[in-house]
C-alpha cells in the first residue's frame, strides 16, 4: 500500500518538472541545467509553514517530557520517533547507530604521583597535582617520556606546542607515560595524540609562564582514553623532566557513568549505493530548553525535504541523519564517521549540515568552505568551496545576501571534514552579537545577539524566524536535491579515483618544467 502510492506521486511529480523542459532546446547547455531545474521544483515544495509542522511537534513533545528534547531524555527518543515514523511511511529505509554519553564521573580516591626512581617521592595532591575531571581509571608504573617540551620555559608569549602534532611523538616509546606541557592547543588533542602513541597514560604540566605555574582542576570531556591522566605544577613537570629514565606511579581511581542514546539514519531507495548525498542536523537540545531553533529548525527542514524527495527517483542515493548527543560534544556525529569503514566513508561524496536556521535576529552564514574569509579554520576539503558556491548561487540568484562563517567544527560537520569528506551549510547565528554591517544587509538589530533565547528555555516555538526558517529550508531542499543528481564538482574520493588523481600530480612538475 504504501510503496504503490509512493509510486504513483512519483509518476506524477517528474511528469510535473519534465513538461518545462520539453520547451527548452535539446543543446548540451540544457542537459546541464536539468538538476538545476529538478533542485528548484523540489525547492519550491519544501515550505516553512510545512516545516514550522514539524517543530510544532517538537514543542508538543518537549512540554510533555519536562520542557526538554536533551540526549538521553524521553523527549529525545519521542522526537527520534516522530522523524522515525514520518522517514519510514515515506518509503526510506530507516536504521539508528547506537551512540555512548558521559552521565557522570566520580573518583573515589585521591589521585597518586609518585616518582619510583632515581628518587623515591611522593608529590602532594592537590598542591602538586590533581585528577583530570573525566579521567580514566589506572594504576600504571611506567616510565615518563617528555613530550616536546620547551625547557627552560621563556617568559611570555606562550611558545609550548607539546603534544599537539602527531609528529611530537615520532620517538615514543609505547607503554610509557606521556609528560606534556601546557600550551598552543586543546588538551584533549595531545591526549588523543598520546594514545595513538601508545601512551599508558598522561601527565600534563602547567606551561611555566607567570600566571601558568599551578595544577588546576578541569574537564577534559573525554572518558575513552582508557588511561589515568593527571595535570601537575610547572615545578613537578621540570622535576619529572630533568634525568632521562625517570619511573613513576600514577594512579587514577575513578569511573564514568555513561548513557546511551541513538542517531537516526535514513536512506532513500533511489539511486547509485556508492554515491552518498548526505545531509544531516542534531535532534538533540540542551537539557534548559526544547530547542526549537536549535536544533528543532535544522532537523524539521531536513524531514521535510526528506519528506518531498521521498518521490523523486534520483540519480545518487541520499542520506540523511539526524544526530544524538550533539549537545554533548559532537558525540553522534562523532561516533558514526568513526564506526565507518574506509570504503563506506568514500561512499560518502559530500556532507551538508544544517544547525540553527531560523535565528530570530539572523545572518544568512555560510559554512566557508574555501576559506575565502581567511579566519579561524582553514579551508574544507576539496568540494567544500562548490559546496559553499553552489549556497552562494541559490541566495544569489533570488537577491538575497549571505556571508562566510568559519569552518571551525563548532558542529557535526567537524567528523565529515576530518575524515575528508568535504562539507557545507547554513548557520543564521547563535550567541555571537549581530553588527551595524550585518543588520544594514539582513535587517534586525544591531549590537544584540542573533539567537537571545540560544541554549535557553525560551528557545520555543516562538524563538523562530518564520521568514528565515521558509528561505533556508528551501535552499536546504535546493542544495540536497540538486547533488541528488549531480555530483560533476565535487571530486570522488574511492581508492581508483584517489590513484589517478596521484598519478596526475607525479607527473605536473615535469610538465610544469616543460
Ligand atoms: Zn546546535
Amino acid at each position: 500500500m504504501r510503496l504503490r502510492r509512493n509510486l504513483v506521486r512519483t509518476a506524477t511529480l517528474v511528469t510535473a518538472v519534465t513538461l518545462p523542459l520539453a520547451f527548452t532546446p535539446p543543446a548540451s547547455a540544457a542537459t546541464a541545467d536539468i538538476p538545476d531545474v529538478l533542485a528548484n521544483a523540489l525547492s519550491s515544495q519544501v515550505k516553512g509553514k510545512n516545516v514550522k509542522k514539524h517543530l510544532d511537534r517538537f514543542q508538543q513533545i518537549a512540554d510533555a517530557n519536562g520542557g526538554t528534547r536533551a540526549a538521553g531524555t524521553p523527549g529525545y527518543d519521542a522526537s527520534l520517533a516522530y522523524v522515525r515514523d514520518k522517514l519510514r511511511r515515506a518509503g526510506y529505509k530507516v536504521s539508528t547507530t547506537d551512540v555512548e554519553f558521559p552521565v557522570n564521573w566520580e573518583e573515589f580516591s585521591p589521585s597518586v604521583l609518585q616518582q619510583v626512581t632515581p628518587e623515591a617521592k611522593t608529590y602532594a595532591n592537590p598542591a602538586d597535582f590533581v585528577t583530570v575531571i573525566s579521567s580514566s581509571p589506572g594504576d600504571v608504573t611506567a616510565q615518563v617520556q617528555v613530550v616536546d617540551a620547551v625547557i627552560p620555559v621563556p617568559g611570555t608569549p606562550n611558545t609550548s606546542t607539546a603534544g599537539c602534532e602527531a609528529a611530537d611523538f615520532a620517538g615514543f616509546v609505547p607503554g610509557r607515560i606521556a609528560l606534556i606541557q601546557r600550551g598552543t592547543c586543546p588538551f584533549v588533542d595531545k591526549a588523543t595524540n598520546a594514545k595513538a602513541a601508545g601512551a599508558a597514560g598522561v601527565i600534563f604540566f602547567n606551561e611555566g609562564q607567570p600566571g601558568r605555574t599551578d595544577p588546576f582542576v578541569f574537564d577534559i570531556r573525554e572518558w575513552r582514553f582508557g588511561f589515568p591522566i593527571v595535570i601537575a605544577s610547572t615545578a613537578v613537570g621540570l622535576d619529572l623532566a630533568d634525568t632521562p629514565g625517570t619511573t613513576v606511579r600514577l594512579k587514577v581511581d575513578a569511573k564514568t557513568t555513561v548513557g546511551q542514546t541513538k542517531n537516526l539514519i535514513a536512506d532513500s531507495l533511489w539511486g547509485k549505493k556508492g554515491e552518498v548525498v548526505m545531509a544531516g542536523a542534531h535532534l538533540d537540545s540542551v537539557t534548559e530548553g526544547p530547542g526549537i531553533n536549535d536544533n528543532g529548525s535544522g532537523s524539521a527542514a531536513i524531514l521535510e525535504t526528506a519528506l518531498k524527495l521521498a518521490y523523486l527517483p534520483t540519480k545518487n542515493k541520499v542520506r540523511f541523519a539526524f544526530w544524538g548527543a550533539e549537545e554533548l560534544g559532537l558525540l553522534g556525529s562523532d561516533q558514526y564517521v568513526a564506526g565507518l569503514s574506509q570504503a563506506e566513508r568514500d561512499k560518502i561524496r559530500l556532507y551538508l549540515n544544517f544547525d540553527m536556521v531560523a535565528s530570530p535576529n539572523d545572518v544568512t552564514f555560510l559554512y566557508d568552505g574555501d576559506d575565502s574569509d581567511a579566519e579561524g579554520a582553514g579551508a574544507g576539503p576539496a568540494g567544500s568551496a562548490e559546496i559553499e558556491k553552489l549556497f552562494e548561487k541559490f541566495y544569489g540568484k533570488r537577491g538575497l545576501g549571505f556571508k562566510g562563517t568559519d569552518f571551525d567544527g563548532r558542529s557535526d560537520y567537524g567528523a565529515f571534514i576530518a575524515a575528508g569528506i568535504p562539507a557545507g551549510g547554513i548557520f543564521t547565528g547563535a550567541e555571537g552579537i549581530k553588527t551595524a554591517e550585518e543588520a544594514a544587509v539582513f535587517g534586525g538589530t544591531a549590537d544584540a545577539p542573533y539567537d537571545p533565547c540560544y541554549h535557553a528555555a525560551c528557545d520555543s516555538i516562538t524563538n523562530i524566524n518564520a521568514a528565515a526558517l521558509d528561505r533556508n529550508s528551501r535552499a536546504i531542499g535546493y542544495s540536497t536535491a540538486f547533488y541528488a543528481y549531480d555530483l560533476s564538482t565535487i571530486p570522488d574520493r574511492d581508492a581508483a579515483s584517489l590513484a589517478r588523481s596521484a598519478a596526475t600530480a607525479k607527473r605536473a612538475p615535469e610538465d610544469a618544467a616543460r
